[in-house]
């Protein structure tokens, strides 16, 4: 599943390629991927350009002077900017024709992204990015908003991390490694968090998210950045998938558990409650 970064990557290139170019055609492939009414969604974009991509947590918001296109890819969705006579491949479900010879395509073997069509500025309402936290870059998150969110939580705190509602856009990657880097045992209990904790979570979150849209994401098992790109954050894992290795800290072997189901890397010495 894509992360933040590579949500992010997808969404600067997005920008670069596929802004304010006219939409001739709309081609629904596999109707599913479209949550609104396949008609509107058409006829609202055909004409249409794109004028911004945004991004909310996972969520892509493509936004044309009228409406809102939320877009979220789950597990295998990608965009592919190509020529309109390329053959069109068995998993592109939605197809964007420009009046310039080029196509953005939604690609998705998996099926389960989803888009849908709002009225402009209407995407903070839509019921998945209204209950989003804040992002984990967002200049406005504090430790005093975490740890607020934390104190009365009896969760390990590595299970509040990936609640999209207390911050948005960590994943299970992410969430490993900012918690080695904070020195903080993924299993302890939220409540037990404190407001220094609080302000290292973030400071290591952002520096996470920060270095690795910069290295174009993490690529992990099959997914691989839309648009060709192909990330090269997962050389700078430190604890990530390094189960049996030294950790570079402290040379401690690096341990595998299950945090409720979740695959979570740690140092049992750098991050020992
Ligand atoms: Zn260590």
């Amino acid at each position: 599943m894509p992360e933040l970064a590579e949500v992010e990557v997808v969404r600067q290139r997005l920008c670069d390629e596929a802004l304010r170019k006219r939409i001739k055609e709309v081609i629904i492939n596999y109707g599913k991927t479209i949550e609104t009414n396949k008609d509107d969604f058409k006829k609202h974009l055909v004409n249409q350009a794109f004028v911004d991509v945004k991004r909310k947590g996972k969520y892509l918001i493509f936004q044309t002077n009228d409406y809102d296109m939320v877009s979220h890819l789950r597990m295998e969705g990608r965009y592919y900017y190509k020529d309109s006579s390329d053959e069109v491949l068995k998993h592109e479900h939605v197809i964007f024709r420009f009046d310039n010879g080029k196509d953005l395509r939604y690609y998705d073997s998996r099926k389960f992204g989803r888009i849908a069509l709002l009225p402009k500025n209407a995407y903070m309402e839509y019921p998945g990015i209204k209950k989003l936290g804040l992002d984990a870059n967002d200049p406005s998150l504090t430790k005093e908003y975490l740890y607020e969110k934390l104190k009365n939580k009896k969760l390990a705190i590595k299970t509040s991390l990936l609640d999209q509602s207390i911050i948005a856009g960590l994943g299970n990657i992410y969430v490993n490694e900012v918690l080695f880097l904070a020195h903080i045992d993924p299993r302890i209990s939220s409540d037990k968090i404190t407001l220094k904790d609080c302000e290292h979570i973030i400071k290591y979150a952002k520096e996470v998210l920060d270095e690795s849209i910069k290295f174009k994401g993490t690529t992990i098992h099959s997914f691989e950045s839309s648009l060709g790109v192909t990330g090269g954050y997962q050389e700078k894992l430190k604890v990530h998938g390094r189960a049996n290795e030294e950790c570079v800290q402290c040379k401690t072997k690096i341990l595998k558990i299950k945090v409720n189901g979740r695959g979570t890397y740690y140092c049992p010495r750098c991050q020992k409650s």
